[in-house]
Parts: C-alpha cells; sequence; structure tokens
C-alpha cells in the first residue's frame, strides 16, 4: 500500500516467468502488437505512435520531453509536487526555457494560470502538467488545458504515471498530446516500463525538428522502426516485462475500465472514513484528491516513523512516506491496481487501530 509499485496479479507473475524468445520471433511481434491495442484502449486514443518505453516512468518523461524540446525552446511547467519540479529540471537539461507555473504542494495548480501562462507565451513548444502529482495526493483537472492547446501550436503533455488504468484518462478527448506512464502503479505490473501515446500534431513536430534527438535510447524515430512495420533492431527489447505488461492490460481490460474507475474511488472512500474516525487529516486540496494516493497526516499521539516502521516489521504492511518538503510529515497510503481492496483497507484500519489502543 505504498506509492508504488503496487502487487500485481498471479497472472502477470507467470507471464513474468514465461520462456523466453527472440524479441524479433514472430509470436513476439504479435505480443507487441496487442499490446499496442490493448495501451490504446486503455489511453483512449487512436493515436500511432503508442508503445511502451523501456525504462521506468521516468524514462516515459525524459522521453516525452527529449523528443519535442529543442535548445532555446519555452516550455511551461505546472509544478505543485516533487514530479512537476523533475518536469522542470529534464526541460533545463534540454537547454528549454522554463516558464514554471506553481502552486503549494498539496494544491492544484490552477488551470486559470496555466491558460493566462499559454496566452503570454503563445511560442511555447509544450504546456506540461502532472494529472497524478504522487508526491502530494492532488488531482489536476486537464480538460480546459487540451481545448486551450489545441488553438495554439503548443503541445499538451500529460504524466500520467499514477493516474492511468486507475481514473480517467482520455488522451484523444481531452486533446492530450504527449502522455506517459509507468506500469508499477494502477497497471500493477512490475516497474519497467513507460507507456507512452503521441498524437499526430505532435509526430509533425518531431518531423520537422530542426536539430538530432540529444537522447540515442530514447529517440522515437529509431525506436519507432522496431515498433513499426519495418521490425528494425534498435535496443533488446525486454521480452519478459512485455510479457506482463501484456497480461497486466488483459486484466485492466477484462475488470472493464469504468469498473477498475469505481474500485478505486469506493476502496479510497472507504479508506476516508476508516481513517477519519481514527483521527487522520487528508493533505491534498479538498475536491481534488486522488483515489489511488492518499496523503494524510497522522494524528499528533502517532509516531509518525516508529509506527510506519512497526506496520512494515509486524503486520507487513508498506506505506510511503513523505517527500521533499513533506518529508516526516505525511504518509503516502496507496490504493493502486490489484492493491486497491476492501481487504487491504480494512486490515490497514484494524492495524492501526490496534497499535493506536495501545
Ligand atoms: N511521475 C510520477 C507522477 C510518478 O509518481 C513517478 C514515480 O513515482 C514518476 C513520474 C517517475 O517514475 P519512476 O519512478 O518509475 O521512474
Amino acid at each position: 500500500m505504498g506509492p508504488g509499485p503496487s502487487n500485481i496479479n498471479a497472472r502477470v507473475a507467470r507471464a513474468l516467468s514465461a520462456p523466453l524468445i527472440g524479441h524479433l520471433d514472430p509470436y513476439f511481434l504479435e505480443v507487441m502488437d496487442e499490446v499496442v491495442q490493448m495501451l490504446r484502449l486503455v489511453f483512449q486514443t487512436k493515436n500511432r505512435l503508442t508503445i511502451p518505453i523501456s525504462g521506468t516512468g521516468s524514462a516515459g518523461m525524459e522521453a516525452a520531453f527529449v523528443n519535442f524540446i529543442e535548445p532555446g525552446d519555452k516550455a511551461i511547467i505546472g509544478i505543485n509536487g516533487l514530479f512537476g519540479q523533475r518536469m522542470a529540471d529534464i526541460c533545463q537539461r534540454l537547454g528549454a526555457k522554463v516558464i514554471a507555473v506553481e502552486a503549494d504542494w498539496g494544491r492544484i495548480v490552477e488551470p486559470g494560470s496555466l491558460t493566462r501562462a499559454l496566452k503570454a507565451h503563445a511560442d511555447a513548444r509544450v504546456l506540461a502538467v502532472v494529472h497524478a502529482e504522487t508526491s502530494t495526493g492532488a488531482w489536476q483537472p486537464l480538460a480546459e488545458l487540451g481545448e486551450a492547446c489545441a488553438r495554439s501550436e503548443t503541445l499538451f503533455l500529460v504524466d500520467a504515471v499514477t493516474s492511468l488504468a486507475g481514473c480517467l484518462v482520455k488522451v484523444d478527448e481531452w486533446r492530450i498530446d504527449i502522455c506517459y506512464s509507468g506500469t508499477q502503479k494502477c497497471l500493477s505490473v512490475p516497474p519497467g516500463l513507460a507507456p507512452l501515446t503521441v498524437s499526430d500534431k505532435a509526430v509533425q513536430v518531431l518531423a520537422g525538428r530542426k536539430s538530432k534527438v540529444s537522447s540515442w535510447y530514447l529517440d522515437l524515430g529509431l525506436i519507432m522502426k522496431y515498433w513499426g512495420k519495418e521490425r528494425v533492431y534498435h535496443h533488446t527489447g525486454p521480452v519478459s516485462m512485455i510479457y506482463a505488461l501484456y497480461e497486466g492490460l488483459r486484466l485492466v481490460l477484462e475488470e472493464g475500465l469504468e469498473e477498475r474507475f469505481a474500485r478505486h474511488r469506493w476502496v479510497a472512500e472507504l479508506l476516508e472514513e476508516r481513517l477519519n474516525s481514527l483521527g487522520f487529516v487528508y493533505y491534498a486540496q479538498p475536491g481534488y484528491r486522488l483515489p489511488m494516493l492518499n496523503a494524510v497526516k497522522p494524528p499528533k499521539n502517532l509516531d509518525i516513523h516508529h509506527t510506519r516502521k512497526r506496520l512494515l516489521s509486524q503486520y507487513n504492511v508498506e506505506l510511503g512516506g513523505g517527500l521533499g518538503p513533506l518529508k516526516d510529515k505525511i504518509w503516502r497510503i496507496g490504493l493502486m491496481g490489484e492493491s486497491a481492496t476492501k481487504e487491504n483497507v480494512d486490515y490497514l484500519a484494524a492495524a492501526l487501530a490496534e497499535i493506536m489502543n495501545g
């Protein structure tokens, strides 16, 4: 019940231990095609360029920027937590001019502030936000931003590492141009792949670049020669992880997206009810709290370090601690994918009640 990795289903564990075959084997190429089709369903997109990037969520983030930003480009970035900061860091390394639109940790970045920044910097290459800020539990609204970017040259870039397969992410309807995720959160597959989808508008920007993409490994033009029709070797495909993602995506689609989102919602409501009655206070802005990442302040009579350690050693429950300025201030309780169950909530609430009652 930490902020990821989440638990995996036995079917995903079995897929991981399936015999290896070559990453250009005809059977494996079929598996790749099916993974792409299922990713499109989960991202709710028709984007041709939809693939899992080899690497964790940060590889998805880096791929999302390194392919579209050239030195001197402007990048408008919403920063209200650690992962917005990471986006800005990556852009600075790429020689971009970062226009930071900041909000306090725990609050959303006001869409109005972002659209005002877009008006003031109509030549910005990207406007980027984190949909689910895992460091704080804030749930960023997106729809209005996509519309604003669609009326301009700017690409709308969204980090959906924690949100994908846990709450609505409608890439096409919300006019998102670049969206990436990670396998270890609500998809409930081990860390190691970063699903990515890119709109035609963004593909055109890629084609019109003046300079070479500065990362060879994450160059989408090269990677697509392996994932597209040509099937040219770029880097060795992570065969077992693709098997695991294949099975993880099948599980998501068997459950149904709406059903899965509803499960995350009601399990989070149940957790909130239990924690409120134990005196916990939620950290993120009311009305914008993620179901899959619950940032909470424990009551004063509970030792924040000792209790978390005891939950792990005595009850076998993992929770996340606070990051950055929230270190020592909050816990981050994950209810992601396979881990989002009533049993987990009941077990955690019972363990806490036992600890609190001495
Ligand atoms: N973006 C968000 C919102 C995340 O929560 C994380 C990881 O927790 C990342 C990016 C980076 O992913 P990874 O740690 O898998 O590289």
